[in-house]
């Protein structure tokens, strides 16, 4: 695959990268959605379908960006940023683009911008340390009990927000059988790692011959229980999920999916199809998702996503907040979106379909679930906690006969109150429930003379 190249296509030459908020401030033209000619010969080829097509057309460069979508703006840097960070988008994701600009989730996802050249002192290649975590080249072995093997560094897609952008891309290669072979020897000498994570890159990239022999060295080990392997093709070339890909996955059973769709736009009939299919095969999946700002970072899309993946029987895993890697900080949102997107989720959404809220630490500190406060005091005899209407409960601890600090007297209950039995709750009244509540009280009290 050829490199993608720095180009002098560029609007820009050598000025210095402007700050973000400069950046952010001067906004991006819409432009109407172009229709793209040379797409629309692609979708005519009867190969569209085949994934190895997909790769070979994939757009590699700005001049090969500006043959899909000649309408497109360059916006300074473009060029740039895609000689830094390397640029590769399949012919399939890029038919998902609806408008050229990054007002645009899919755009946004798959397109170069300027922004990524903004170098903010906080922000490292490799911000969880995978790198100093590594007993074999490629395998991270951080949690007592499971690692992370990079098998091959090449993606369908060059994500503008991936955690890896130091490895994905740069050079397209997978592990060697002699790399393999330490890291079956790692994995033998140490029987207490049960859960084996394939990731990348993208492993479904490779042949299917290719994983077969992966999933095959791995599953040599008879302490390695699971594995999971980690994916986007799902979303940005469904159309690997062949046959002949799920018959290998089978033989290799338990294996389980996770993939990363980041916005509804991406859920297609064909990136639904790939999930019937493996789930069907008695795959379990998982999504992951990152937080990406003018991306998803909106309550009410992250509920649809979640639900709309459910659907497909792909249960939402994690929500990662956007790790501090070079060349994303324009897509990171503040911590408390993340926070503030789990307390809608919540009550309003089926548990099945919330994901965990995660930061992945850096320095290597692995993942830390971020919840709202559920907690809200305690004494040693109660527990105040408060549900998503806001209702405060006080929750009895064992043998909590003990204390009581003083009889409430008169007026609503304080939390104070709920710490030591006083009152058992403070309770909303308008909420949708209690409405419920009520009317169905009405309904049920007997009217007068009519009594059983
Ligand atoms: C995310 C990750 C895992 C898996 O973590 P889970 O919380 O079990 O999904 C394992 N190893 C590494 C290095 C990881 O980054
Ligand atoms: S598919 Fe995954 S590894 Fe590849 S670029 Fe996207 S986020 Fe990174």
């Amino acid at each position: 695959m050829p490199k993608p190249s720095a180009t002098t296509d560029d609007v820009s030459t050598a000025e210095e990268p402007p700050s973000l908020a400069a950046m952010l401030d001067a906004g991006d033209a819409t432009a109407a959605p172009s229709a793209s000619p040379k797409l629309s010969v692609l979708m005519d080829d009867r190969n569209w379908s085949d994934w190895r097509w997909q790769m070979r057309n994939r757009i590699r460069s700005v001049p090969q960006l500006r043959e899909f979508f000649p309408s497109l703006k360059l916006s300074p840097g473009l060029s740039r940023a895609a000689a830094k960070f390397p640029l590769a988008v399949t012919p399939y994701y890029a038919a998902q683009i609806r408008a050229l600009d990054a007002r645009d989730p899919v755009f946004s996802m798959a397109v170069p911008q300027i922004h990524e050249l903004f170098d903010p002192p906080f922000l490292v290649d490799d911000p969880l340390e995978e790198d100093h975590d590594m007993p074999v080249p490629g395998l991270v072995h951080r949690y007592p009990d499971r690692a992370l093997l990079i098998a091959t560094t090449t993606c369908a897609m060059y994500c503008r927000h991936c955690t890896r952008k130091r490895a994905a891309g740069h050079r397209e290669s997978c592990i060697t059988d002699a790399r393999l072979k330490q890291v079956v020897a790692y994995l033998a000498s140490h029987p207490e790692i049960s859960d084996v994570i394939v990731s990348g890159g993208d492993p479904f990239t490779m042949a299917t011959e290719v994983l077969d022999r992966i999933l095959t060295a791995l599953r040599s080990v008879p302490s390695v229980d699971i594995i999971r392997i980690g994916t986007r093709t799902i979303v940005t070339l469904p159309m690997r999920i062949t046959g002949e890909l799920v018959a290998m996955l089978k033989k290799h059973q338990p294996v389980y999916v996770n993939t990363h769709f980041n916005h509804p736009n991406e859920i297609t009939p064909e990136s639904a199809e790939a999930c019937r299919r493996l789930v069907d095969a008695g795959v379990p999946m998982g999504n992951q998702s990152v937080l990406l700002r003018g991306v998803n970072d909106d309550p009410r899309l992250i509920e649809t996503l979640c639900r709309r993946l459910v659907k497909m029987r792909v249960r939402p895993y994690y929500l990662f907040q956007c790790d501090l890697v070079r060349g994303v900080e324009h897509f990171r949102t503040p911590l408390a979106r993340g926070i503030q997107i789990m307390e809608y989720l919540r009550g309003r959404l089926s548990g099945l379909a919330i994901p965990s809220f995660v930061v992945d630490a850096p320095h290597g500190g692995g993942k830390i679930p971020v919840l709202p406060a559920y907690v809200i005091m305690q004494s040693p005899t109660h527990t105040v906690l408060r549900n998503f209407e806001g209702m405060l409960v006080s929750y009895p601890e064992p043998s909590s006969g003990g204390r009581n600090e003083a009889p409430h007297v008169a007026g609503a209950p304080t939390v104070f109150d709920l710490t030591h039995g006083a009152a058992t709750k403070i309770q909303p009244a308008d909420t949708a429930r209690q409405k419920r509540r009520a009317a169905r009280a009405a309904c049920e009290a007997p009217p007068a003379g009519m009594e059983e």
